[in-house]
C-alpha cells in the first residue's frame, strides 16, 4: 500500500480549511457524521483523493452515475483545493453546483483541474453527480 497518501489525523486538513484532518474532512471519511453542505461534501471529495479514500469517494457518488469500482493514480499528489463558486447545496436545498480548482503533481510537473459539479441528496445525504 502507499505509504505517502495516509493523513494524520492531526496533520491540517488536505481540504484547506483551518481544521486538523480528524476535526474535518477525517469526521466524513470515518462515517462518524455527513457533509451538511454540497461545498463540504465537495472538500471531503476532494480530501479522500488526498488521502486515498476510495470507498469515500464511491459512497458519495449518486447510484446513477457511480462507477463499479476506482482505482486512484498513485502518481498524483494533490496539493490545494480552491473553491470559486457555490449554488444551491445548502441544508434548505436539494441541488447544488460547486465550482473548483483542484491542484495537483504528477512527477513533476503541476497540474490542475477546473471543474463545475454536481450534487444531490440521495436519501438525505449530499453526494456527488456529475462534473464538467
Ligand atoms: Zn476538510
Amino acid at each position: 500500500m502507499s505509504k505517502n497518501r495516509v493523513s494524520p489525523a492531526a496533520s491540517p486538513c488536505p481540504c484547506g480549511l483551518p481544521a486538523s484532518y480528524a476535526d474535518c474532512c477525517g469526521a466524513f471519511h470515518a462515517g462518524r457524521s455527513s457533509a451538511p453542505t454540497a461545498e463540504r461534501l465537495m472538500r471531503s471529495r476532494y480530501s479522500a483523493f488526498a488521502v486515498g479514500d476510495v470507498a469515500y469517494l464511491l459512497r458519495t457518488w449518486h447510484s446513477s452515475t457511480r462507477p463499479a469500482e476506482l482505482s486512484l493514480d498513485e502518481r498524483v499528489r494533490w496539493t490545494g483545493l480552491e473553491i470559486l463558486s457555490t449554488s444551491g447545496g445548502t441544508a434548505f436545498h436539494q441541488e447544488g453546483t460547486v465550482e473548483f480548482v483542484a491542484r495537483c503533481r504528477v512527477g513533476g510537473a503541476e497540474d490542475s483541474q477546473h471543474e463545475l459539479s454536481r450534487f444531490v441528496r440521495e436519501d438525505g445525504r449530499w453526494v456527488y453527480v456529475d462534473g464538467t
